[in-house]
């Protein structure tokens, strides 16, 4: 099991990498940690919750291999009941301490939300992304605010809040597309 901390730091150092990187490189990926997780079951250190966007890669972003994260991609980060049951299996039968919602820049549900009305099960996307950010327009204010909703309803599961007082650490950050870096958010 790995603490909140350090599971935060890995992520951070991982992220660091992922930016200095002079060309495409990754996490472990070898047959022996695939025939190591296949014989003894997956012992991820983190949940991350993040975007369907395709520049959006957890694992490449942090620069981990297999078994190493637990991962929830809709569009826009947003969480519903089966997002929600996977974060509680993943903290009470896995034992990961770190959950991160990782929202990023030019998230284009959030700008779906801020735009006109849409059709299909769109809109139960953005109608998501609506309520979190009511009238704010500046899009990263929105992303920020649309993160903070998913980390709220992450905080209302009664199973995430025993876990939190055994040590779980809920987090949230912003992916910034041309940097390459995550933005840990301090304040939400
Ligand atoms: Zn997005």
């Amino acid at each position: 099991m790995v603490e909140a901390d350090i599971a935060l730091k890995w992520l951070i150092e991982g992220n660091n990498d992922y930016i200095d990187a002079e060309k495409n490189h990754h996490g472990d990926i070898s047959l022996e940690k695939r025939i190591h997780t296949h014989r003894h079951g997956q012992n991820p250190f983190a949940v991350i919750i993040t975007c369907s966007d395709s520049r959006v890669i957890p694992e490449s972003i942090f620069m981990k291999g297999i078994g190493d994260l637990f991962v929830i991609r809709l569009a826009g980060n947003v969480i519903g009941d089966y997002g929600l049951g996977s974060v509680e299996y993943a903290i009470e039968h896995l034992g990961c301490k770190l959950v991160m919602v990782m929202g990023h820049s030019g998230c284009g549900a959030v700008a779906a939300a801020l735009d006109k009305d849409h059709s299909g099960y769109i809109v139960e996307i953005t109608k998501e992304i609506k309520k979190a950010i009511g009238n704010e327009m500046s899009p990263i204010i929105a992303t920020k605010l649309n993160i903070k909703n998913t980390i709220n309803k992450i905080k209302q599961s009664e199973i995430v809040k025993h876990e939190i007082m055994n040590g779980v650490k809920v987090v949230g950050s912003i992916y910034h597309t041309h940097s390459g870096h995550v933005e840990i958010l301090k304040k939400l």
